[in-house]
């Protein structure tokens, strides 16, 4: 048995993971989960997201290290102090670009190694950028899981863990922050990547112009991928804003007059 039942996850931390993992489908992306733990019910409430920075863009490969880990620690102990809840950091993400959803071996015993820390730990993965073959469209596909002993040797196997995302009405002060958080990791990533090509010795002058300019594409396609998206969710939801202040002003109004007239029946 698994030692979490279900995990909700709010609508907004699910934008912000997704937003993330439709990045890049060149390799995976990777966070941590932050929430609170109903321990009598065995669930998880997801509030939130860490976007956690790659210092190594290997393909297929995905490590969280011990300061990323202890730095969202703190980071989350900051959001449980800013909004008055018990959060912490209740697992991690990461995306499988192009490929299943399903944990490889890698993941299902990276997911065992952090449940001897934490036996509430789970692992979300979301699948990107494979097309559906029948309506032509690209589809994304997420699941959780933890790791168990498996029943035969000594290796682990996955558990699955339903994960149930639970609408919102507004985007959360956290999931926000994420959010606007993406596009500069990004570009620190890009930023990063070319310092440690041009900082090589044996360059000449027509290598170095090539790689400047795959660092200023590089950085375009992010534009395009996350910053414009992210410009324009928030700008609808702008939009979506004045327009319910106005209802309620015209509500207001609506009321006063009701209020002024009862007072004007009553004299
Ligand atoms: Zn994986």
């Amino acid at each position: 048995m698994a030692a979490v039942s279900a995990v909700h996850l709010a609508a907004d931390a699910f934008l912000v993971c997704l937003n993330h993992a439709l990045s890049t489908e060149k390799e995976e992306v990777m966070g941590l989960l932050i929430g609170e733990q109903d321990a009598a019910a065995r669930l998880l409430h997801v509030r939130s997201v860490i976007i956690l920075r790659r210092s190594d863009k290997r393909k297929d490969r995905v490590e969280i290290s011990p300061e990323q880990l202890s730095a969202a620690s703190s980071e989350a102990e900051r959001l449980a102090a800013a909004c008055g809840r018990p959060l912490r950091v209740l697992g991690w993400y990461h995306s499988h670009p192009h490929i299943t959803v399903w944990p490889s071996h890698v993941d299902v015993r990276t997911q065992a190694m952090y449940q001897l820390l934490d036996r509430g730990f789970v692992g979300l993965i979301f699948s990107c950028f494979i097309e559906d073959k029948s309506t032509r469209t690209g589809r994304v596909l997420f699941t959780c899981f933890q790791s168990a002993q498996a029943a035969k040797g000594q290796d682990f196997e996955r558990v699955e863990v339903p994960v149930h995302v639970v609408p919102r009405d507004a985007i959360g002060r956290p999931c926000l922050e994420s959010a606007v958080e993406l596009p500069r990791i990004l570009c620190q990533e890009e930023q990063d990547a070319y310092r440690r090509i041009h900082a090589l010795p044996h360059l000449d002058p027509l290598a170095r112009i090539h790689n400047g300019s795959v660092f200023t594409k590089n950085l375009c396609s992010q534009m395009a991928a996350v910053s414009g998206p992210l410009l324009q969710w928030l700008e609808e939801r702008l939009l979506q804003n004045q327009r319910s202040a106005a209802a309620l002003a015209r509500e207001k109004e609506q009321l006063l007059r009701e209020l002024r007239e009862l007072d004007a029946a009553t004299l």
